[in-house]
């Protein structure tokens, strides 16, 4: 506990800070005589995977760290995003895999679907990691707080008592509250913490759109859809971006009629059209139902009303459960923070951050991870900007000689949409076709889909026309595409040209070994890949 020191950064953000921070330095100094203070190095807000990774290599490179979060420790993505979401999934790749078994000579006449058990892994997947990341605060001695971060200045920030749990009402497979445990434990009044360096991960949250009706008991947000107990007989999709496609995937797998409604000509906007168009197919051949072109007008009581943009007709759609998979908003609203002195991009809708360092305009405050930008953001960049911010403040050097790749917008950050079969992306489709060559690669021809009965599926490359040419964008659809674009990835980072990769080795019979194969398509020099062959 430094409190002179404390006081003293005080005084000297108050002279420099606008007057709402002069206001809440006030109440906070009124506040502080009757409540404890303590003093950090770095204090995090939000434990999720931008929040936990900059906490962690602070403590790494011996700060002393506070984390603050009102939630569960490992925020949205360990709790209540990706990883009960993938664990689910996982059930739905097995049910994929007992429909195609016969073709391995394996013969399951019949199945049924436990749900229960389903829950069951994925609240035992989401407990191992929470436990997992605890063992990491303790090791490293970062100090958790359960409570609601304000920022106060600068260097301060006020922890308040949780006065509202986010999903106060969902229930594990056991039926208890996942907020029953003693991670738990919320901050039982205000406390004070200052911070040579704040670090802001707190993430977005839903927003339910304006034409959902208030309180309506037949529409949930995505996580409220996942702690249902019961799988619904029909479930109606708002939205086919990457959760909208992801969850029409695993709850067609688990056999609920699912229909998928999208305003836009095509799902999945992120991604190339050819991989869109093949999401959609597979979507459609397992029974999704979609519905483009079509702007939702109201949702309520399970009735969807839209008007279908081309025709102007409108359709009235009923179903058992609505789950709305568009808005989003982050958690700190960015009028508060632009009122602190930090600067708003409202054009893109983002934290102005330095991307070299994660450095917002205050000196002293960095952001990272889905709060920078309120629109879709991924694990993979939520921990390498925690990483970037990390370094900053311990004034470690990225020790680098290709920068570009250790900015704050990776270019080479890949991310995997989890759909079944699943498509993945790395780099930016860029904009002009100008010295740039497009190239398909199937699996057809490969090897291990041979073998593995896997040959539905393709790699999109753009590279550079220039010698030696180089990737600059690959998107992917197949059964293994979250692990091959992995190595896609590296080529980016590690700027190998394309020839490079034809000189490396990789272990037979592997679907690794297609990167090989497309390099050499690309280079002219296949000796396995032709594009007509056998298809
Ligand atoms: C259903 C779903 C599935 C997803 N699947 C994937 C996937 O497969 N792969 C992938 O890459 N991404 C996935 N994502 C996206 C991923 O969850 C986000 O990219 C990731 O969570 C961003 O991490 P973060 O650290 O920025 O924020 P979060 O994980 O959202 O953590 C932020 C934390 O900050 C806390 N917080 C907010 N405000 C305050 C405050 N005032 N005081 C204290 N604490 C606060 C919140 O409670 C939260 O716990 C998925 C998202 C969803 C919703």
């Amino acid at each position: 506990m430094d409190t002179a020191k404390s006081r003293e950064s005080v005084t000297t953000d108050r002279e420099q800070g606008s007057q709402l921070v002069n206001d809440l330095a006030e109440v906070s100094r009124g506040k502080s005589e009757h409540t404890e203070q303590y003093q950090f190095d770095v204090i995090v807000i939000g434990s999720g995977p931008g929040g936990y990774t900059s906490a962690i290599r602070c403590a790494q490179l011996g700060k002393s760290v506070a984390i603050v979060e009102r939630d569960l420790l490992g925020g949205h993505a360990v709790n209540w995003g990706c990883v009960p979401l993938n664990s689910m999934i996982a059930s739905a790749r097995l049910i994929r895999s007992i429909h195609e078994c016969d073709r391995y000579g394996i013969r399951i006449p019949s199945y049924r679907i436990d749900f229960s058990y389903i829950t069951r892994h994925r609240d035992e997947a989401v407990k191992k990691i929470r436990s997992q990341l605890k063992h990491f605060l303790e090791k490293y001695h970062i100090q958790l707080y359960t409570g609601n971060a304000c920022i106060v200045n600068p260097h301060h920030v006020l922890v308040k008592p949780v006065q509202k749990r986010t999903y106060a009402t969902i229930h594990d497979a056991n039926g208890q509250s996942p907020y029953e445990t003693s991670d738990y434990t919320s901050v039982r009044a205000d406390v004070e913490i200052s911070g040579n360096n704040i670090i802001i991960a707190a993430g977005v949250e839903y927003e339910l759109p304006h034409f959902v009706e208030k309180n309506d008991r037949k529409s949930v947000d995505p996580t409220e859809l996942l702690w249902r107990r019961t799988i619904p007989e029909s479930l109606i999709i708002i939205g086919g971006g990457v959760l909208g496609c992801e969850i029409a995937s695993l709850y067609s797998h688990l056999r609920s009629n699912v229909i998928l409604i999208d305003k836009n000509s095509r799902l999945l906007k992120c991604m190339d059209e050819q991989v869109s168009f093949a999401v959609e197919k597979c979507l459609k051949a397992n029974g999704v139902n979609i519905t483009l072109n079509a702007n939702v007008e109201r949702v309520s009581n399970g009735e969807v009303i839209i008007q279908l943009r081309q025709t102007d007709i409108q359709r009235t759609i009923r179903g058992a459960l609505v789950v709305v998979c568009v808005g989003r908003k982050p958690t700190f609203d960015y009028k508060y923070l632009e009122q602190l002195g930090i600067r708003i991009d409202h054009e893109q809708s983002t934290i102005i951050i330095d991307e070299k360092t994660c450095q917002t305009s205050i000196r002293t405050i960095y952001a990272c991870g889905g709060i920078v930008s309120s629109c879709w953001s991924w694990v993979s960049c939520a921990v390498r900007q925690g990483h970037i911010a990390a370094n900053a403040i311990c004034c470690v050097s990225e020790n680098t000689n290709n920068s570009k790749f250790h900015m704050a917008t990776n270019p080479a950050a890949p991310f995997v949409i989890n759909v079944i079969p699943a498509v993945a992306s790395v780099g930016k489709i860029p904009k002009s076709t100008d010295n740039v060559l497009i190239y398909m690669y199937k699996f057809h021809t490969d090897r291990r889909a041979i073998i593995d009965s896997q040959t539905w599926g393709f790699v999109k490359m753009w590279t550079t026309s220039d010698e030696p040419k180089r990737f600059l964008a690959v998107q992917l659809a197949h059964e293994a595409a979250a692990e091959i674009i992995q190595y896609y990835s590296m080529i980016i980072s590690l700027n190998l040209s394309i020839r490079d990769v034809c000189f490396l080795s990789f272990a037979h019979p592997t679907y690794t070994e297609s990167i090989k194969e497309a390099c050499e398509y690309v280079l002219g020099q296949s000796m396995n890949y032709d594009e007509n062959l056998g298809l």
